[in-house]
C-alpha cells in the first residue's frame, strides 16, 4: 500500500494518520474541521489503563435504575432516538453473558497493558514528551459509608496491570485546601495518567503529521464503495490505495454503505470547564464516585465531566445535564466559573464495549478503527500502532481477532 485516506480527525484518526505517514504511506486525513464536534475535544483526558472490564455486565444492568437521570444520576436515554437506542440495548444485553464479557476483558487487557508506554512513545515521536502526566488518578468519597462500599468494590475489581493504595492524610489535606466538601477517603492508582490537554494532544499529533508530509483535507465523506472509493460532500472524489474509517460515532453509517453491520451508539457525555479555579497542576484526575463527576485539570482550565446519554451524535445538548454538573460542583464546593464553557460530545460505543480495529473482510482495502467508547483517548496510541502494522502487513504484536467488526455479523 502506497497511499491511504483516513476518515475522521479525532484522536484515533489523528494518531493513526501520524503512524501511517511515519511508516512511509502517503496519508491524507479527511475531517470536516469542527474541533468541538469530536469526542476527542471535550473528554476527561484520563489514560484509563485500569478499565479492563467491559461495561456490558449484568451488574451494570442492575445498577442502572439507581444511576438514572430521573433520580439525579448520570444515565439517560433520548427517547426521541428510541429507534437507534433500543436495538443497541438489545445487543448490549446479549453481550452481558459471561463468555462475551471474558472475551471482552481479555481483548481490553491486551490493548490496555502497554497503553501508558504507547502514549509516552507517541508523545515523544510528535515532539511533545511532556504531553503525558503519568501521575495516576484518584477515586474519592465524601462519606464513610460510600468509602467503605467503594473500597470493597475496588478490592473485588480486576484493574489490569495497574495498582492502587489509600490516600494518606497529607494527600487528603490537599483536597481540603481547595473544596468545601473534601473527600474523607480516596484511593490513588498507579500505572494510569492523563494528558495535559485533550485538544492540545490532538493538535500536537496533527501538527507532527503535517510536519512529516501528511495532508489534511477539510470535508465530510458522504459515500464510500466496496473498492474504498470516496465521495465528499463537496463532490470531490479523492483516491488512494486504501481507506481507514476512524469517524468515531459516525463510523456506523459508513460501514453500512459497505454492507457491514457496525452497531454503534452515541454515549453522549457532558463537560463544563472553568478558566478560574484553584486545582493544582499536579493533583491528578479525580473521580467523585458518589457525585458521578470527574475533575481534570488541563492547561486550558479545570474541567468537570459526567453523564451517559444514549442517543444520536447529532442531537443538541440537554441543558439539564449541564445544570446537574454545575449543581454537583457547587455541592462539592469547588471554585468554578459561574458561566463555564458547556460542551456535549459522543462516545462511540459498540454493544460489547470492545473497539473495532482491523481490515474489512468484504472490502480488504478498507481498514477501520472506531468504537473506543469511554477509552478512545486512552487507546488511540496503541490503536495507531496496530493500524500501522496492518497497513504495512507487519503483523501486530497483539492478537487482534477479538477486535474484528465481523463479530457482529
Ligand atoms: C464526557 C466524555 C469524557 C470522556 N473521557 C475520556 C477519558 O477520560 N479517557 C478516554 O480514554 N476517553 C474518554 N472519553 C472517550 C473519548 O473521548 C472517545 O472514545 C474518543 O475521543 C473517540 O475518538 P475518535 O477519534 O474515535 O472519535 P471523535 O473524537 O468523535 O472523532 C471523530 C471525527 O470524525 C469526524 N467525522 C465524522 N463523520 C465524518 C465523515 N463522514 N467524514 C469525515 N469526517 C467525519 C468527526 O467530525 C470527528 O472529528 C470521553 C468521552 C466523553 C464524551
Amino acid at each position: 500500500m502506497k497511499s491511504i485516506l483516513v476518515i475522521g480527525g479525532g484522536l484515533v484518526g489523528a494518531a493513526c494518520a501520524f503512524r501511517l505517514q511515519q511508516a512511509g504511506i502517503r496519508t491524507t486525513l479527511i475531517d470536516p474541521g469542527n474541533k468541538r464536534r469530536a469526542a476527542s475535544y471535550g473528554n476527561a483526558g484520563h489514560i484509563g489503563a485500569e478499565q479492563v472490564s467491559p461495561w456490558s455486565t449484568w451488574g451494570n444492568v442492575l445498577r442502572a435504575p439507581a444511576a438514572s437521570f430521573a433520580v439525579g444520576g448520570p444515565l439517560d436515554f433520548r427517547w426521541s432516538d428510541a429507534a437507534l437506542v433500543l436495538p443497541w440495548v438489545s445487543r448490549f444485553l446479549g453481550a452481558c453473558d459471561a463468555k462475551t464479557v471474558a472475551r471482552g476483558r481479555a481483548a481490553l487487557s491486551s490493548l490496555l497493558h502497554d497503553t501508558m508506554s504507547a502514549w509516552q512513545l507517541l508523545a515523544r515521536d510528535v515532539s511533545a514528551p511532556d504531553l503525558v502526566l503519568p501521575h495516576g488518578h484518584v477515586t474519592a468519597w465524601t462519606s464513610a459509608r460510600a468509602a467503605e462500599r467503594g473500597r470493597q468494590s475496588a478490592e473485588r475489581t480486576n484493574w489490569g496491570a495497574t495498582t492502587w493504595r489509600d490516600l494518606n492524610a497529607e494527600e487528603l489535606a490537599r483536597y481540603a485546601a481547595i473544596m468545601k466538601r473534601p473527600p474523607r477517603e480516596g484511593i490513588l492508582f498507579s500505572g494510569t495518567g492523563q494528558v495535559r490537554d485533550p485538544q492540545g494532544a490532538r493538535d500536537a499529533i496533527l501538527g507532527a503529521f503535517a510536519a512529516i508530509g501528511g495532508e489534511t483535507v477539510s470535508g465530510k465523506v458522504t459515500r464510500i464503495d466496496a473498492n474504498g472509493a470516496l465521495t465528499l460532500e463537496s463532490g470531490t472524489v479523492p483516491r488512494a490505495d486504501a481507506v481507514l474509517i476512524a469517524a468515531g460515532a459516525w463510523s456506523g453509517a459508513l460501514m453500512r454503505q459497505l454492507g457491514q453491520v457496525a452497531p454503534l451508539i452515541s454515549e453522549r457525555g457532558y463537560h463544563v470547564q472553568s478558566p478560574q479555579h484553584d486545582w493544582p497542576e499536579d493533583l491528578p484526575t479525580t473521580v467523585f464516585e458518589q457525585h458521578f463527576v470527574v475533575f481534570s485539570r488541563f492547561s486550558s482550565g479545570l474541567r468537570a465531566t459526567s453523564c451517559i446519554e444514549f442517543g444520536s451524535p447529532d442531537a443538541p445538548g440537554d441543558a439539564r445535564k449541564w445544570r446537574l454538573l454545575e449543581r454537583r460542583i457547587a455541592d462539592l464546593g469547588v471554585r468554578f466559573s459561574s458561566t463555564p464553557d458547556r460542551w456535549v460530545g459522543s462516545r462511540p460505543t459498540l454493544p460489547d464495549y470492545v473497539p473495532a480495529i482491523g481490515r474489512l473482510k468484504r472490502a480488504p482495502n478498507v481498514l477501520y478503527a472506531f468504537g473506543h467508547a469511554h477509552l478512545g483517548l486512552t487507546m488511540c496510541a496503541a490503536t495507531a500502532e496496530i493500524v500501522a502494522a496492518l497497513a504495512t502487513e507487519r503483523g501486530s504484536t497483539i492478537d487482534i481477532a477479538a477486535f474484528a467488526i465481523e463479530r457482529f455479523g
